[in-house]
Formats: C-alpha cells, structure tokens, sequence
C-alpha cells in the first residue's frame, strides 16, 4: 500500500529551481505551497507557472496552496548572514520595514507604539528569539532581550492577537486573490483567522468553483469561534507557530488532537504545520523526537503534514521529502483504521436538518463498514465538488480510495484529502454511464484488476451534493 498522507513542501530559493522541483515531486510532495509572505508577486508566478509544467511532464498531479500571509508582522531585514541577539542585553523597536541590527530591529506594523503594551513579551522568528518591552516612548520601545538566539532575513514577530489592530484578510491578501485566481490555484489559505466571517470576506465563490480555502488555525479568537470556522472553510490548518504563541506550548499537542478530530469529524481536510523536521534546515537526518511528532501527527489524523523552511531555505529538500515520506508511510501502515472508525462514527457532526449532508454521511459510514465485512480493497468515489470524496476518507478506510471527477478543479483540490488518489474522469451523464466509465478508466489506469469487487460511491444528480449510491461492483 501506497502512502496516505498528503505532504506540502513550502517551496522558497532552496527549492525553486526546476532540477529541485521536479526530484521533489518524484520524492513524494503531493501540494507546492507558494508563501506570498517572503519574495515579490512575480517570483510567485514564475514559481506556480514552473511547477505546473513540472508535474505535467512528469504525470503526477500536484495541488497549488498559495499562503496568503494575512496580518503577519516582519521585523526589517538582517540580512542574509546569521546575527546573534545576546540574552540579558537591550534593543530598540522602530516602526519600518527597511534594515535591523543587533541593537534597533524595525517593525513592520503602524500599530506598534499605540498598541503594544509595557511588559508585553514578542517573539521574533517561530520562538528563536524573545523581547520584552521595558518602555514605551513616542518613537520607539525599549525592550530586554529575554532569550537570544541567531535571526537572519526577515523573521515573523508575533504580537499578542489582542494587541494587534489588523485583521484578516488584508487589503493585501484581497489584491493577491484577484492576481492569483486566474493561476487555478486549487488551495488558498489564509493566516491569522479569527471568525468564521474573515473566510466570508474573502468573497470566493464556493469550491470547486473557487480554491478550496484553508483557515490558518493560530489565534487565540480563532479557537473560540472553531465550530463556525470549520464549517465555513474548506480545510484546516494547525499553524504551531503562531498558535504555540497565542496559546502556549505545552497546550498545543492536546488541542493539535482536537482541533483535527473536530475537522475531519466535519469532513474538511486537516494540515498538521511548522518545524516539523526543523533540524534538517541543516542536517541530513532529524531528531528521534521530530520522527515521533510527525508519526504522531499521523495518528492524530492528520490529512496533509508540511514542511516550511525544512524545504523552502533547507540545505536539501528532497532529501526531507523523502525522510518525511519514509516516517509517514510507515505511520499510515501502523494507523488504527477500526478504532478510528468506531470514534468518528460517534462523533460525526450529523446535522438531520440538512438532508444531503446527513444522507452523505450514513452512505459513507455504510461504505466504511461494508468494505470491511466484505474485504474490499479499493473504494471508488464519483464526485463533482469532493464532498463525497472527503466524506469518505475521513473514516480513514484502509481500502485505498479513488477519487473520480469530472471536474479539473475538483481533481486539483483532491491532493489534499487523506488517502484519495485523484483522477479526471472526463464522461458525465447518468450514473450508470459514469459508474462503468470510472471502472474502466481504473483498469486501463492498472488502479483495477479486471474482475476485482470494489465499492462505488457516487450521487445520482450532479446539482445535489448528496451521495445516495453506494453499489458493489465487479471490474469489467
Ligand atoms: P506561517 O504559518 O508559516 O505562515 O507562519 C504556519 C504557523 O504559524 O505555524
Ligand atoms: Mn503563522
């Protein structure tokens, strides 16, 4: 068995180059994150234009997830050698966005003299380093450096959720949408999400016909709003970083195990995100602990893991992808498919006052049981928009599961959904048509052996987004 976990891999200098990407894509990425926060908009495109052809060439289907960064403060660039903040000695805060040193580090954000308060402890590049504010003058704070670390570029510098007057999306991430729309971006998150209504102002068609939206969980308020958040996105991120600030560490592997059971109960995708194999930036090998925190994101019920610097600056990506390859389809062999299925079938969100979606959810729960009792070992799911795909692969079945559309989009935004191979089925019409179609486009594939059972999902009207077939079939 293949593995089931989807991998995105942050693509940055370290892994732009056509040579890189396409190793890359052999080694397993199944989604290129394209981060709008670090580079120009036209790097971005270069980049997205360089990977479609890539893994056209190379036959794989790779998704696009195109970060926008929402309101993330940057301190200004220290430039490309490593400086060291020493423990116990003072800095000066600015607001700018031009060069830092050692002693006066600009900060990206008008709010910084107005808003941040004294005592307030920031924490610049994922926790490397952290200040504390001493005083607020009328020009600059005055800060302690309380743990020193090495900074390089320009670092993120989070700032307490309550203390910061921007919100998400930007007017910024609002221009990049309409930019980057016509790429076919197929996965769109975004940062620093704090109510179900930041997604609603993105103003995006629903998916397929618009990018499958990721909330970026790593607020405070974002935590308090889940439910809503949930089910007005299209799938989820546990962004660590942030969230680690916002919420404190040693919270964050309970409510990581939350957080995704909560998504996936509602069948959106869950992202499990950030220094996931921190170390090898520079090492060949990672830690003990980093291969138990990505085998356990796994076990979590993680849909997607990433890997951020680990490909974007890291001195050797695809040896990363690799390695992440190699923990991961190690996990998936080891994940408890009955048990899971036992949990998620009490804690499935079944709302009966919404019949396609309760229809959807007993056919798909149905599907997950039949295939054990009968020893089925593929699942073959038509779908328009997805939705019976991801319903499906949220009971993590241990058949493999082939995802079917006939819609491009659809296909693209597959990458992410747990253990889905996705493929482009190109006849419509009635199901009985679509049904025999899939089949025999599986067994041309070699995904079906003629003669094996299998198992088709599929819904009878393509305007519903209700699954109401499930048959057994033999391959033609
Ligand atoms: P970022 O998001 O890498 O864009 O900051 C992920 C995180 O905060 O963990
Ligand atoms: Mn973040």
């Amino acid at each position: 068995m293949t593995r089931r976990t989807k991998i995105i891999a942050t693509i940055g200098p370290a892994s732009e180059s056509e040579g890189v990407l396409r190793e890359m894509i052999q080694a397993g990425m199944d989604i290129a994150r394209i981060g709008l926060a670090h580079g120009t908009y036209e790097l971005a495109e270069e980049r997205i234009k360089l990977i479609r052809k890539v893994a056209s060439e190379e036959g794989k289907p790779v998704g696009i997830l195109l970060d926008l960064p929402g309101p993330k403060i940057r301190v200004g660039d220290f430039g490309e050698k490593q400086v060291e903040l020493i423990e116990g000695s003072d800095v000066e805060l600015f607001i700018g966005s031009q060069g830092s040193t050692i002693d006066r580090i600009e900060v990206d954000y008008e709010g910084l003299l107005t808003h941040v308060q004294e005592g307030t402890e920031l924490n610049i590049g994922d926790g490397r380093v952290v200040v504390k504010v001493t005083s607020v003058l009328s020009d600059r704070l005055q800060a302690t450096i309380l743990h020193g670390g090495v900074l390089s570029g320009r670092p993120g510098v989070h700032i307490p959720s309550d203390q910061l007057s921007l919100t998400a999306p930007t007017s910024e991430d609002l221009e990049a949408i309409e930019r980057f729309l016509p790429f076919g971006i197929d996965i769109l998150a975004l940062s620093f999400v704090r109510t179900a209504g930041d997604i609603e102002r993105l103003n995006l068609p629903p998916h397929p016909d618009g990018p499958l939206v990721v909330a970026k969980i790593e607020t405070q308020a974002a935590l308090e709003d889940l439910p809503g958040i949930i089910d007005a996105a299209g799938a989820i991120m546990v962004a660590r970083g942030d969230l680690g600030q916002e919420y404190g560490i040693e919270g964050l592997p309970m409510l990581q195990k939350n957080i995704i059971r909560e998504c996936i109960a509602s069948g959106r995708p869950a992202i499990t995100a950030t220094q996931m194999l921190e170390s090898m930036v520079d090492a060949p090998e990672p830690t003990r602990a980093e291969v138990s925190d990505v085998a356990n994101a796994v076990w979590d019920g993680s849909s997607a893991v990433m890997l951020s610097g680990e490909t974007a600056i890291g001195s050797d990506p695809v040896n990363v992808i690799s390695t992440m390859g190699r923990i991961v389809e190690r996990a998936d062999q080891e994940f408890d498919h009955r048990g899971w299925v036992g949990d998620l079938a009490e804690i499935r969100l079944t709302n009966r006052a919404m019949a396609e979606t309760s229809i959807t959810d007993a056919m798909t729960l149905a599907t997950s049981r039949a295939v054990v009792e009968l020893g089925i070992k593929t699942i073959v799911c038509i779908s328009g928009s997805g939705f019976t795909v991801r319903s499906m692969a949220r009971f993590r079945p241990s058949a493999r599961i082939l995802g079917l559309s006939s819609d491009e989009r659809t296909v693209g935004q597959l990458s992410l959904s747990w253990g889905t191979e996705p493929r482009h089925l190109s006849v419509e019409g009635t199901i009985d048509d679509r049904v025999i179609a899939a089949l025999q486009l599986a067994r041309d594939n070699g995904d079906l052996e003629s003669g094996q059972m299998v198992a088709v999902l599929a819904g009878t009207s393509d305007s519903s987004r209700s699954t109401n077939v499930l048959r057994i079939e033999r391959v033609p």
